[in-house]
């Protein structure tokens, strides 16, 4: 027996917030108003990993101009994800950005560091245009002034995994959004507190 066999299902007791046809109708929305807003303009999409690549994987197939493809690493140590300086950003080619319409699309805005610290670093490299999209946007979380110029769909402080999103690595791929019971009932901000100790991103 695993250790995993040992534990209680962190799944037990989860509600499904966004079905697959929801995620989809939402991806679309999300799609359509990228397509609006930038036309025929080349688009340099920066997929945030690991937590976007579900979510960017069917956006860019709703996205109608010529795309191109990066990816950014930001990676939290565990119980300090909260704090700018504790993220760790890694990208291959930044080079590439330069005079580009760069779309930065992450899963999910949360308090909003892992936006703006990458929206620094990438705004250092001088591209034409920055803009921001992401599926899930919690607002009531918010300690960055950052916003999404696109956005899916707007949640409550719930924490949520599947669709890309996970729980100490795991449920990336399920195909729905679920919301996970608190850890503790009393406390509010409990379930959100599991992105920190988890080191999700
Ligand atoms: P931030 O607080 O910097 O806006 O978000 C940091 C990262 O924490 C997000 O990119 C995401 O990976 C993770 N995160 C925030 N909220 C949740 C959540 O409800 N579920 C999961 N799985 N990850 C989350
Ligand atoms: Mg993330």
């Amino acid at each position: 027996m695993t250790s995993n066999e040992t534990k209680s299902d962190p799944l037990a007791g989860a509600t499904t917030l966004l079905d697959p046809v929801e995620l989809h109708k939402a991806v679309s929305h999300v799609g359509r108003q990228i397509n609006d807003y930038y036309g025929e303009k080349e688009l340099t999409v920066v997929a945030v990993l690991h937590g976007a690549i579900v979510f960017t994987a069917d956006l860019i197939r709703e996205l109608r101009m010529p795309v191109r493809i990066e990816t950014v690493t930001a990676s939290s140590y565990h119980r300090d994800a909260r704090r700018p300086g504790d993220l760790v950003v890694r990208m291959e080619e930044k080079q590439h950005l330069r005079g580009r319409h760069v779309l930065l699309v992450d899963d999910i805005l949360d308090t909003g560091g892992t936006l703006s610290r990458l929206r620094e670093e990438i705004a250092a490299f001088e591209p034409a245009s920055l803009r921001i999209a992401v599926l899930l946007d919690k607002p009531s979380r918010r300690e960055v002034d950052v916003h999404a110029d696109f956005a899916g769909h707007e949640i409550p402080d719930l924490f949520v995994v599947g669709y890309g999103l996970d729980l100490d690595g795991r449920y990336r791929n399920l195909p729905q959004i679920l919301a996970l019971q608190p850890l503790e009932s009393d406390d509010d901000a409990s379930a959100s507190d599991t992105a920190a100790e988890n080191g999700a991103n």
